[in-house]
């Protein structure tokens, strides 16, 4: 059990023992700070260290920050040294690393140093400030300008053994599905006079193509009404064995523009292992098919599932570039609460992870993609990260906008959170709708009023 005699640093460091797998381990911590000296003492099992750090900090805010990085860092160092354990992202557990460095920026430093001092691989470093480079024309473009749009459709024909995501399988939930397009088609058109300029549409789940196409059309029109004239209108169609010529004409109709087929590994002995029921000639089967009405495609891979080795992810990934899509995303798997994959394993132990990534980041490097969009999450397999590449030019701007919280996201339907963003990101007011169909149906009228007021 970890002890702190501050106890505003608890749940930083509570991150710092979750990466290293160390809840059971007894560990004392103490903080002191003397002007722009922090220090940090840690103690377990006989081993005691002090951690002393010089931070230069204006106002108590920006001080206690400095607290909570000092305590981080040197309970990193202390759990290196007892563990041997080294961590690709140091100790860096926020989500999202990138806000840290357009931070240091925004400050007039780089960001390499700050990172660095966090431990942070070079590899890392590097993919950061690739990034930020490949998102620039987007960031500058949408910071504090417009909205993006999310639609939720939580429906999937099957459960898949990591998701924790409110998702139903459609057989169990088909009985609303009638009633959720008409409660969706209504909240919709409760955002006229709210968007400003529609940055981008996303339509996602789930597996939107769950739905039947009359349901579907109906969603497309209502948002073409609302907020029409977005350049990108992605629907994040899902699970292969859902397309249809039928809904990706539909999709064509409604001027859709990018669409996410999902295989997440091209293994047809993987697939099975971890709930989904289509195939990868399936997969292959809906790309053709969504490719033929000229769709920017993403491609979505999961690197470290049940059973897989380097070789089969590289073949995975190998087949993915191949087809030549717009964007590729990779996902290091991640143990979620409530998935079947967490009541199974009480850790993510994935030996070849490491290998994966490298793999990933090499072969879609040298096939001409960049990495776009970068996020983190708790409990990801070798504590990686998420990566979204694209080709030149292909960088989905929902994707930037809601990774970089640069601009406010109104979202409809289950399980949505709508965001408003104040200056760029400097803060943000949220406001979420229930997850389970049932209340959200009950409540919607009430989250639309409550969406109002957030807006207004
Ligand atoms: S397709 Fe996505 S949302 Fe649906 S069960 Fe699988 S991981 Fe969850």
């Amino acid at each position: 059990m970890l002890t702190t005699d501050t106890s505003f640093l608890f749940a930083e460091l509570m991150d710092v023992v979750r990466l290293f797998g160390a809840e059971d381990a007894d560990i004392s911590h103490t903080f002191a700070r003397d002007g722009v000296n922090y220090v940090n003492a840690v103690s377990s099992g006989g081993t005691v260290r002090t951690f002393s750090d010089v931070w230069h900090a204006e106002g108590e805010l920006a001080a206690k920050r400095c607290a909570k990085r000092s305590a981080k860092l040197a309970l990193y160092e202390f759990l290196s040294e007892l563990t041997g354990k080294t961590f690709p992202w140091g100790a860096l557990t926020g989500i999202r690393p990138t806000k840290m460095a357009y931070a240091e920026l925004a400050e007039g430093r780089d960001f390499a140093p700050l990172f660095k001092k966090f431990r942070v691989c070079e590899e890392n470093v590097n993919i950061v400030r690739r990034v930020l480079a490949e998102q620039r024309a987007l960031y500058e473009k949408n910071r504090d300008a417009g909205e993006d749009v999310f639609v939720s459709l939580p429906f999937c024909p099957t459960k898949c053994e990591y998701c924790s995501f409110i998702t139903a399988p459609y057989a169990a939930v088909k009985k609303y599905a009638a009633d959720y397009a008409e409660t969706l088609v209504k909240e919709i058109y409760s955002l006229k006079g709210t968007i400003t300029r529609a940055n981008s549409v996303y339509i996602g789940g789930g597996t939107p193509f769950c739905l039947e196409n009359d349901k579907l059309e109906r969603i497309y029109a209502a948002i073409n009404e609302v907020c029409g004239g977005a350049e990108e209108f992605t629907v994040e169609a899902g699970r292969p064995d859902t397309f249809t010529d039928e809904k990706l004409a539909a999709c064509k109709r409604a001027g859709v523009t990018r669409i996410c087929v999902n295989p997440q590994t091209f293994s047809d002995e993987t697939l099975v292992r971890i709930g989904r029921r289509h195939t990868s000639a399936q997969t292959l089967r809906a790309y053709e098919a969504a490719a033929r009405y000229g769709f920017d495609i993403n491609v979505d891979l999961i690197a470290g599932l049940s059973g897989e080795t380097a070789a089969d992810f590289a073949r995975s990934l190998d087949t993915a570039v191949s087809l030549s899509p717009a964007n590729v995303t990779v996902h290091s798997l991640c143990l979620k609460s409530g998935s079947r994959l967490k009541e199974e394993v009480a850790c993510l132990r994935v030996s070849d992870i490491d290998e994966m990534i490298a793999y990933s980041r090499s072969a879609l490097t040298a096939a001409g993609y960049e990495p776009y969009y970068l996020y983190r999450q708790k409990y990801q397999a070798g504590a990686n990260e998420n990566i979204g590449w694209c080709r030149p030019g292909k960088a989905c701007a929902y994707n930037v906008d809601t990774m970089e919280e640069i601009c406010s996201d109104i979202a409809v339907g289950a399980g949505a959170i709508s965001k408003r963003v104040f200056g760029g990101g400097l803060r943000i007011e949220r406001l979420a709708s229930p997850k389970d169909i049932p209340s959200y149906l009950a409540k919607a009228d009430e989250i639309t009023r409550k969406r109002r007021a957030l807006f207004a």
